[in-house]
C-alpha cells in the first residue's frame, strides 16, 4: 500500500464523512452564516434560516472526471476549488451573496481518504474566501469516474437580483476581465500530457512551464467575479448578466434568448492578456476563438446603458464593452476587424478536451 494511503473501506462512510466534516469546519468572515444555522454536517437535512426580506438563491453544478477535469494534471485541492467556484459565479451573476452549500463526491477505487481530504481542502479554501459553509452532502462510491457536485443558496434583494432577460436594444454589452486565458492554459496542459505520454523514457520529457505560470493559474484556480458583481450593484443598474463558463458566445446566445433579442460583438474589443495572445500564436489558433469559445472563465457578461456604462469605467478598468445588443431580427453576429459582419458561431468546442 502507498505511503499515507488509507483506503475509503477501512474507515467507512461515516469515519470518512467525519474527516470531511473536520476539514470544513473553519469560522466564516460573516458571522451571520453560523448565527443563522440551526444544523450543519451530522443530521438528516442541514437546517438554515435566511436573512429576513431577502430573496433565496439555489443553484447547482456538477464536474464529471473526463468530460470537466483530467486528474493527471489537476490536483484535488483544485479541484474543490472549482466545484465550489463554479456555483458562486452563478450566484455572482445574479448579483447575490453565496450562503450555504452541499456537496456530493462519487468515488472511484482509486481515490483514498487522503485524496478527498485534499478535495475537501479546496472546497473549504474557496468557501472560506468567498464565505460560504458547507452544510451537507452525499458520498457514493462509484465503478465510473469520479464526480463532484455542489448545490449552493444565496441571497439577494428582491430589487438588486439580475437575470438574464432584461437586456434592451441599444444597450452595451461588456465583460469583466479577460478572456481566453483558462482555455490558453488548458490547450498547454493538454499538450505536454500528449509529449509526456510519447516520451520513451519520462526523463525525455521536463517541461519547463514557467512562462505559462500565469496562464496555468487562470485555468487552476479561476476567480469568480463577486468583487465586481457587489460594485455594480453599488453603483449601476445592470439590465441583465449571465457568467461565462461556457465560452462568450453560447453565453452571448443565452443573453440575447432570454431578452429577445440580437447583438453585435465587436472581436477586436474583446480583452485578451499578451501571454493568452502568445499561447495561441504557438498553436497557430485565433487568440479570439479562445476568448469566444474558451470554457471555464467565470467571468460575467452584461448588458448595460451608456451613462452606467461610463459610470462603470470611472469606478473599475476592469470592465470592457464589447459589443452592442440589437434589434432580434437582425441576429447574432461577429464583427470582424475589417468590419464585416457574419453569424456568431454558437458553439467551438465542447467541454474539456476538445479543440
Ligand atoms: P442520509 O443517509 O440521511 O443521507 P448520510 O449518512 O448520507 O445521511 O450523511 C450524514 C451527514 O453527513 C448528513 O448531514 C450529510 O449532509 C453529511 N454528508 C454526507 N456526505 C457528505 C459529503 N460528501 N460532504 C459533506 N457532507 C456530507
Ligand atoms: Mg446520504
Amino acid at each position: 500500500m502507498e505511503k499515507g494511503r488509507t483506503e475509503l473501506r477501512n474507515v467507512g462512510e461515516f469515519g470518512l464523512i467525519d474527516r470531511i466534516r473536520h476539514v470544513v469546519d473553519f469560522r466564516a468572515d460573516d458571522a451571520t452564516l453560523h448565527e443563522n444555522l440551526r444544523l450543519g454536517i451530522g443530521d438528516d437535512t442541514a437546517a438554515f434560516r435566511p436573512t429576513p426580506g431577502k430573496l433565496q438563491l439555489l443553484t447547482t453544478d456538477a464536474m464529471v472526471e473526463g468530460i470537466h477535469f483530467d486528474l493527471t494534471f489537476t490536483s484535488l485541492r483544485h479541484l474543490g476549488w472549482k466545484a465550489i467556484v463554479s456555483n458562486i459565479s452563478d450566484i455572482a451573476a445574479m448579483q447575490g451573496t453565496p450562503r450555504y452549500a452541499t456537496v456530493v463526491v462519487s468515488l472511484p477505487r482509486k481515490i483514498s481518504v487522503e485524496m478527498v481530504e485534499e478535495l475537501y481542502r479546496g472546497i473549504a479554501f474557496a468557501c472560506q474566501k468567498y464565505a460560504c459553509l458547507v452544510v451537507g452532502g452525499d458520498t457514493t462510491t462509484t465503478f465510473g469516474n469520479m464526480a463532484v457536485a455542489v448545490a449552493m443558496t444565496g441571497e439577494v434583494e428582491e430589487n438588486a437580483m439580475v437575470s438574464r432577460s432584461g437586456a434592451e436594444v441599444g444597450d452595451m454589452l461588456c465583460v469583466t476581465g479577460q478572456l481566453g486565458a483558462a482555455h490558453a492554459g488548458l490547450k498547454i496542459l493538454l499538450r505536454e500530457k500528449e509529449r509526456f505520454s510519447k516520451a520513451a523514457n519520462p526523463e525525455d520529457h521536463a517541461p519547463n512551464l514557467e512562462p505559462y505560470k500565469a496562464t496555468l493559474e487562470r485555468y487552476f484556480m479561476p476567480k469568480p467575479r463577486l468583487d465586481l458583481s457587489r460594485v455594480f450593484a453599488e453603483k449601476v443598474k445592470i439590465h441583465a448578466m449571465i457568467d461565462i463558463s461556457d465560452g462568450l458566445a453560447s453565453e452571448v446566445y443565452h443573453l440575447c434568448t432570454a431578452s429577445h433579442a440580437g447583438a453585435e460583438v465587436w472581436e477586436h474589443n474583446l480583452p485578451v492578456e499578451n501571454t493568452t495572445r502568445s499561447v495561441a500564436a504557438e498553436f497557430s489558433e485565433s487568440v479570439y476563438d479562445y476568448a469566444l469559445y474558451g470554457g471555464e472563465e467565470y467571468e460575467l457578461l452584461f448588458a448595460i446603458g451608456d451613462e452606467d456604462f461610463k459610470k462603470l469605467e470611472r469606478v473599475t478598468g476592469d470592465v470592457t464593452a464589447v459589443g452592442r445588443i440589437v434589434d432580434k431580427d437582425k441576429g447574432i453576429n461577429l464583427v470582424r476587424e475589417n468590419g464585416k459582419h457574419e453569424a456568431l458561431r454558437e458553439k467551438g468546442w465542447d467541454h474539456f478536451g476538445g479543440g
